[in-house]
């Protein structure tokens, strides 16, 4: 599946929030929303578009989320539609299936785990063959994991520089609690799927499901 691979910071100024698709940069005096916090383009000062007045109706407004969501998650659209159909055939709340469903993704785990300062960083490092599930070598980065799975690091790339830079810039942040993660092994078991309290993006999932109801 592709992935976008144009200017990200536009896309939090689009959205009129701080979605940190950066990594370290989103929490430094650097990040292009804290200089330019109004949309993006040479209109985009201009208080009429100003995180668009589209937002207004109904369908704005979801349509909004549901961008929100698939660019955190770096998803392209017909993933995510994908994402959606599977969530709605599960037992469960679909709003609530679709964000585990996300959450289970590989480079989403390694992000969550502290491997990697963002999830586009994870992406990459996923890519480049530095991660095992299970002890066989994944290079998917849409693999979803399940309870029970170990996400580890290789022994062979756990000293070269992209995996420690990666580390150390996410070190500062807190693994999530649905994991296990032990930092000398590279390692992070997959204790539960979480539940929707468990994470912390700042989307209305309702509000996307209610977009691919219409
Ligand atoms: Fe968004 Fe991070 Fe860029 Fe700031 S630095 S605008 S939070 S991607």
């Amino acid at each position: 599946m592709g992935r976008y691979t144009g200017a990200v910071c536009r896309l939090c100024r689009r959205e009129g929030q701080k979605l940190y698709l950066k990594g370290q940069r989103c929490y430094t005096p650097k990040c292009s929303f804290e200089k330019k916090g109004y949309a993006p383009g040479m209109h985009g000062e201009r208080p009429r578009y100003r995180y668009r007045s589209r937002g207004a109706t109904d369908f704005g407004v979801q349509l909004r989320e549901k961008q929100k969501m698939r660019r955190i998650y770096g998803v392209m659209e017909r993933q995510f539609k994908n994402y959606y159909e599977r969530a709605a055939r599960r037992k469960g709340v679909t709003a609530e299936e679709l964000v585990r469903l996300l959450e289970s993704r590989l480079d989403n785990v390694v992000y969550r785990g502290g491997l990697a300062s963002s999830r586009a960083e994870a992406r990459q490092l996923v890519r480049h063959r530095h991660f095992m599930v299970n002890g066989r070598i994944v290079d998917v980065p849409s693999c979803l994991v399940r309870p029970g799975d170990v996400v580890q690091v290789k022994e062979a790339s756990r000293s070269k520089a992209p995996i420690v830079a990666a580390a150390n810039a996410a070190g500062g942040r807190a693994a999530a609690e649905w994991l296990e993660v032990d930092p000398p092994q590279f390692a992070i078991t997959i204790r539960v799927l979480p539940d929707r309290s468990d994470i912390d993006i700042p989307v209305q999932e309702q509000l996307v499901v209610e977009y691919y109801s219409r």
